[in-house]
């Protein structure tokens, strides 16, 4: 076929018809299959790739992973991306209710509604399901430290088993705790690093930072002369500069022509080191990070007097040391005094699994690190991921603290209010208004499903129990059964419910809008015009946390 034939072909009355609907099918295709995934009792997708088996029940995971061919479905996946990028969790639901709004329309479009009136109903309804959002949310007290638990509990069950699920949340929480009365882009004072080797329960958090030399620039200068594996109660100092000879001029005025120059050379070269060296022998300094590199002769020098020296420590780094030693960069040795030495309850080099680490532990550090173990490199890349995500929803939920019931309670709630508005408005575009609260209800019923209870059953009773004001009846997951789900700790951050509504409105619209397919032929880089290889840039892109850069090389933040 030409390529006019094709364009006429999508553009003719039947044409656009059969784009429109081979769109919506995709879409919803792609959500029917992660609706087993849903929910605490969830089921795991077994992704199979070249040589690789992943098993996982994360909506994001899985549509990262999957080779997805069909562009309409891409665009729904790219809507999970952008949930759990902007508030680290809801990519399922999000997929799930993209899918059930575009299930719901495409009957719609079989009954003779424009897409135009659909697409108009359905943003009505969503902003209807905003006001409604903020009328069941309520705000718990700040300091209960439990609800935190509560919150990454609901966000991270069923990505794992049970028991570590439960670890991770902990872990994150006193993650998060551990910086929350931090100024600033406080995300920036956890560090997370993910390093294949051991269990998920040798993870820990430790007070201060983990330095990976092999994903860093930091390193640890290469000597002759031994140096030491740990350095307890060591005093730190951190160099903002090279160490390097500071005075070339001195240096150039030596012509080198005879042996006398150059000794003359090499003796101001000593003299120079010595009294590097001098600077920090009268401030008891062991440990030395140098921002840029650190000269030969010196390095040398310096490990025979027992100082433990890393070189090219990265910026981002520097600033870390500050906060988990207290001591403040200097730009030259010379300057280096009292107040500008930090210490450390312990400065080690250790080994972990194929990597050098270096750790600097400090129990009153304002810097936090997260040091993840796991069997395999796909374990630890999990592991982290659901790290990542929890602190990410930790620090949003601190800033907009408002919760909803889980469990599909929510969805419920915004459907009934929604069902009833629809109702009062007159016009076709109530039937579409009615179709999004519809829509809203494939969430607790998947999880019902999920939980083995009856879907047709238990959504009644919801509906029954809803009618009567009671917002925050949902489905018991674990129990198995319909009831107040905020009393068992399955609460949700009201703003990722907004995200997940409003994610999966924006998705169904803009596939509704379309009305052909014109195939353009693949794009000059042979990516097929879109990228959906790239890393995981998706949570927290722009920057404010950093984890390590092996699993994702992006820097993190809201
Ligand atoms: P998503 O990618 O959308 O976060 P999940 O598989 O994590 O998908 O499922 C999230 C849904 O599971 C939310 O509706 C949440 O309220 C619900 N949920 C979480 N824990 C429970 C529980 N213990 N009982 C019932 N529902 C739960
Ligand atoms: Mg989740």
């Amino acid at each position: 076929m030409s390529g006019l034939d094709r364009i006429a072909n999508v553009t003719g009355e039947v044409g656009e018809r059969d784009a429109a609907a081979a769109t919506v099918r995709a879409g919803v295709v792609l959500s029917e299959m992660l609706r087993t995934t849903l929910g605490p009792t969830g089921r795991d997708k077994m992704l199979v790739g070249d040589g690789t088996v992943v098993l996982t029940n994360d909506g994001a995971s899985i549509v990262d992973r999957m080779e997805i061919e069909s562009p309409a479905a891409r665009i729904v996946a790219d809507v999970a991306r952008a949930q759990s990028g902007e508030v680290g969790d809801g990519a399922t639901s999000a997929i799930v209710l993209a899918g059930a709004l575009l299930d719901e329309a495409s009957s719609l479009l079989d009954d003779g509604f424009h897409p135009t009136t659909v697409v108009d109903g359905y943003r009505t309804a969503a902003a209807r399901a905003g006001t409604v959002l903020d009328d069941v949310a309520w705000t718990p007290d700040p300091d209960d430290g439990s609800t935190r638990r509560n919150v990454v509990a609901t966000s991270i069950t069923g990505r794992w088993d049970e028991a570590r699920t439960a670890f991770l949340s902990d872990l994150a929480v006193r993650a998060f705790d551990a910086v929350r009365g931090s100024s600033g882009r406080r995300l920036s004072n956890v560090t997370i690093h993910g390093v294949a080797g051991g269990g998920t329960t040798d993870s820990e958090l430790l007070d201060g930072l983990v330095v990976d030399t092999d994903a860093s620039s930091t390193s640890l200068s290469e000597v002759a002369a031994p140096v030491p594996q740990r350095v307890d109660d060591a005093r730190v100092a951190v160099v903002d500069d090279e160490l390097t000879i500071q005075s070339p001029d001195a240096v150039s005025r030596y012509s080198f022509e005879d042996v006398g120059d150059l000794e003359r050379a090499q003796a101001f070269e000593t003299g120079e080191y010595r009294r590097y060296v001098e600077a920090l022998s009268a401030h008891d300094v062991d440990v030395l990070f140098c921002q840029k590199s650190v000269d030969d002769r010196l390095r040398t020098m310096l490990a025979r007097e027992g100082v433990l020296v890393f070189e090219r420590t990265r910026q981002d780094e520097v600033h870390k040391l500050e906060r988990a030693t207290g001591a403040r960069p200097v730009m030259r040795l010379d300057a280096l005094d009292t107040a500008s030495v930090g210490r450390a309850d312990a400065v080690e080099r250790v080994t972990l699994g194929d990597g050098a680490f270096v750790i600097v532990r400090e129990s009153t550090s304002s810097q936090v690190s997260v040091l993840l173990r796991g069997g395999t490199d796909h374990v630890v890349d999990e592991t982290e991921r659901i790290v990542v995500d929890a602190v990410g929803l930790l620090d949003e939920f601190d800033a907009r603290p408002r919760l909803v019931a889980g469990g599909g309670a929510v969805e419920v709630a915004l459907a009934t209010d929604v069902r009833r508005y629809g109702r009062r408005i007159g016009d076709r575009e109530a039937v579409a208004v009615e179709a999004f609260a519809d829509a809203l209800e494939t969430i607790p019923v998947s999880l019902a499903r999920n939980a083995g209870l009856d879907p047709i059953d238990s959504l009644l009773e919801l509906r029954r129990r809803h009618a009567d004001d009671e917002t925050r009846i949902g489905v018991d997951g674990e129990a198995g059964g319909i009831a107040d789900v905020s009393d068992r700790g399955v609460v949700e951050p009201a703003r990722l419910k907004r995200r997940v509504v409003a994610n999966a409105t924006d998705a169904a619209a803009l596939l509704l809008r379309i009305d052909g397919i014109i195939e353009t032929g693949p794009s000059e880089d042979g990516s097929g015009g879109h990228d959906h290889d790239h890393d995981h840039d998706g949570p927290h892109a722009g920057g404010e946390f950093e984890t390590d850069p092996h699993g994702y090389p992006w820097a993190i933040g809201h």
